[in-house]
């Protein structure tokens, strides 16, 4: 017999870590900087027809003491990568950074000697957003992975060896596979890895490919 069932109703148990997390992860607050073409979709999300403030992050804050994810919308240029820094390293811990678009990304088409070729050289990035420019529910699918990668984070230094050692990896799911209800579910699934039946699925012409590829051992 568990505690649960000797409390009344109306009480819910939970550990402090997923406790920690899920206030972090319900409370992302952006800061507010755009570098070029993809901050106007980074705008439209917020706007009410994406309307961001479902996931309890309208407000794009002026100040990156008060924000801790920093959505680089945009090709970042040499001038520009030390004030990028300047503005990450003034956003308190834990903070998160989101690639927006192929030129944050890795420089996109933009092979020149004036832009950054990736952002990864100026500050860590927790996830890349492929895409030019990426549509708002691109934007959207990036955030709601970096929540399933925030409630998967360990609290402290002690855990997070652990968890390292143990080589577990965060489920990224596409959140049209995750939050499909479960009778519509068949119309996203695609084929899976044929190696493991409980690995995540795989979606669109190029993960099927690739599984075709494993099934046949090449
Ligand atoms: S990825 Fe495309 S839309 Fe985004 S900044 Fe680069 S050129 Fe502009």
């Amino acid at each position: 017999m568990g505690l649960e069932e000797k409390l009344p109703n109306g009480i819910l148990l939970a550990s402090v870590e997923k406790l920690v997390n899920w206030t972090r992860k319900s409370s992302l607050w952006p800061a507010t900087f755009g570098l070029a073409c993809c901050a106007i979709e980074m705008m439209t999300t917020g706007a009410p027809r994406y309307d961001l403030a479902r996931f309890g992050m309208e407000v794009f804050r002026a100040s990156p003491r008060q924000a801790d994810l920093m959505i680089v919308a945009g090709r970042v240029t040499n001038k520009m990568a030390p004030v990028l820094r300047q503005i990450y390293d003034q956003m308190p811990e834990p903070r998160w950074v989101l690639a927006m678009g192929v030129c944050a990304s890795s420089g996109g088409m933009f092979n020149n000697y004036a832009v950054v070729q990736g952002v990864d050289h100026v500050v860590p990035v927790d996830m890349y957003l492929p895409g030019c420019p990426p549509r708002p529910e691109m934007l959207i699918d990036a955030i709601l992975k970096i929540h399933q990668k925030i409630m998967d984070e360990p609290l402290g230094p002690k855990r997070a060896a652990l968890l390292a050692e143990s080589g577990h990896r965060t489920e990224l799911l596409p959140s049209s596979v995750r939050y499909a209800k479960a009778g519509k579910l068949d119309k996203f699934q695609g084929p899976r890895d044929p190696r493991t039946a409980a690995s995540p699925l795989v979606v669109g012409p190029a993960a099927a490919r690739q599984a075709k590829q494993i099934e046949a051992g090449e």
